[in-house]
């Protein structure tokens, strides 16, 4: 490419001549490169999975239309991750009046000191580049944010020092809006934003103009607005002005992902999983599914709140947290793998509990049981995955017969296996899970605990508080907690996991 012009002449006798980018908004601009990218055949959101069929196609309409758009989703729906990706359907760099606060187009400069210059100076006005990433303004909205925060202010100082007339913009002090200007601005909790600032948005995208203080400003910025918000605030009457409403061309739902599958290549690409260290690190694939199964039970648990979701960030956060807790065994134990368990996932029941909102009924149960409840159902429903018509019987026989196992949570590999081998039957069918007999210590001790926990999911065995196993026959009812109230109350905290 050849350099990049310096002055206004330059830049009319370069590839962004007037013809070219003189009048094109913000919104052809997107409009253009997307087109070119799906002409390319390339990836249009890189590392966003899950919506190929539902969302993408939606955004690609809406940027297709030179819409501005809102994303209607829960938390953790990737809604942030997909407008940041925008700024890759902008041109590398734009070029822009130098020094200009609302990054000014050369050809068609809006605010009054860029018109004098150009007036002035000319073709030999300076110019400067803007890289894509400065063109991405993103703002969390909240009832104290003020129009002054968001579109601008007077400034009597500068209006002083410059011998300006108040309604002068000279004496602007530009919000953040105005310093989206040619580019993209997103809202996230639009229906947070008090009804006062709604309708100066409304303005600006309605007729470019807006009052400061009660001082008619002509701003006709050129900017792709983007917004997030939850869809029950959304909808709720009153939350949004219907004008502004009206003037956001598509609303588009985020979802969760569809399949368990799809979500664990969302939790695979985010957690942290490269460990530094001298230790072989491994995360079985039954363990992957038990995490994220984890958050598809929670999705559909009647005991947490549905209205704000569970996060994405739950079986991330989670499976980060299950690896640590094996490696902190796998150094406390000196084994040489690194290797999780499912005893690990009830270890990682501090990075679950703050990622739903619990009903009342959930409350009542409180947050650590509800987890462990979770984990037990995802353990079983992934156990009946891999396990589908296969016999155990042998090994709840073994129980029966009055066999007994204590697995502490902290156990190294090899005595854990030791424990585990005397089990008939337990290691016929770890094949499922993609065990072979010569795997080491590690893996067939985690892959065994699996069977024995996806066996305690289904209640065919029974399991302590301090992890023993037990024939389900056997087990005696828990005895009554003294101090829990009689008829319902809150459960007092208890272990048993
Ligand atoms: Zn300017």
């Amino acid at each position: 490419m050849s350099p990049q012009p310096t002055i206004l002449g330059e830049l009319r006798r370069s590839a962004w001549s007037e013809e070219r980018i003189g009048a094109r908004t913000v919104r052809q601009e997107l409009r253009e490169n997307l087109l070119q990218k799906m002409e390319k055949g390339e990836s249009l959101f890189p590392g966003v999975h899950g919506y190929e069929d539902t969302v993408i196609p939606q955004i690609t309409n809406a940027l297709l239309s030179r819409h501005h758009f809102i994303l209607l989703g829960l938390r953790g729906q990737a809604k942030s991750r997909i407008l940041r990706g925008l700024i890759n359907f902008l041109d590398p760099q734009v070029p822009v009046v130098a020094g200009c606060e609302i990054h000014d187009n050369p050809y068609r400069p809006l605010c009054r000191s860029c018109r004098d210059r150009v007036a002035v100076e000319g073709e030999a006005t300076p110019i400067a580049w803007l890289p894509r990433e400065q063109r991405y303004v993103e703002k969390l909205a909240t009832p104290d944010v003020t129009i002054a925060d968001m579109i601008g202010d007077i400034d009597p100082i500068k209006a002083a020092r410059g011998g300006h007339n108040l309604s002068d913009e000279l004496t602007i002090h530009y919000g953040l809006l105005p310093r989206a200007n040619r580019g993209i601005f997103a809202i996230n909790e639009l229906p947070d934003l008090a009804g006062k600032i709604q309708v100066g948005l409304f303005n600006i995208m309605q007729e470019g103009d807006i009052q400061i203080k009660g001082y008619p400003v002509r701003m006709a910025l050129d900017v792709l607005l983007v917004f997030t918000a939850n869809p029950e605030d959304y909808t709720a009457r009153g939350k949004i002005i219907t004008p502004l409403k009206d003037r956001i061309g598509s609303e588009i739902r985020t979802h969760y992902p569809p399949t368990v599958t799809e979500g664990m290549s969302i939790t695979a690409q985010e957690a942290w999983m490269k460990r530094e260290g001298k230790r072989r690190v491994e995360m079985p694939e039954y363990i992957r599914e038990v995490v994220e199964e984890v958050a598809f039970q929670a999705r559909e648990d009647k005991r947490i709140d549905r209205r704000s979701g569970v996060s994405q960030r739950l079986p991330i956060s989670t499976l980060e947290n299950v690896l640590s807790s094996a490696e902190q065994r796998a150094v406390r134990s000196r084994d040489s793998a690194v290797v999780a368990r499912v005893s690990d996932v009830y270890s990682a029941i501090p990075s679950m509990t703050g990622k739903f909102e619990l009903e009342y009924e959930g409350e009542m149960r409180g947050a650590e049981n509800i987890a462990r409840e979770l984990i037990r159902g995802a353990v079983g429903k992934t156990f009946t995955k891999y396990f589908t018509n296969v016999n155990f019987q042998p090994v709840v026989q073994w129980f029966e017969i009055g066999g007994e196992l204590k697995v502490p949570a902290n156990s190294s590999s090899a005595d854990l296996l030791g424990q585990l081998k005397k089990i008939q039957g337990l290691f016929d069918h770890l094949a499922a899970l993609g065990v072979r007999s010569n795997d080491d210590a590690a893996i067939q001790a985690s892959a065994a605990e699996f069977v024995l926990e996806g066996l305690w999911a289904h209640k065919r065995i029974s399991r302590s508080e301090e992890r023993g196993y037990f024939a389900e026959a056997r087990k005696t009812p828990e005895p009554r907690d003294p101090r829990e109230p009689a008829g319902g109350g809150r459960v007092p905290r208890r272990q048993f996991n």
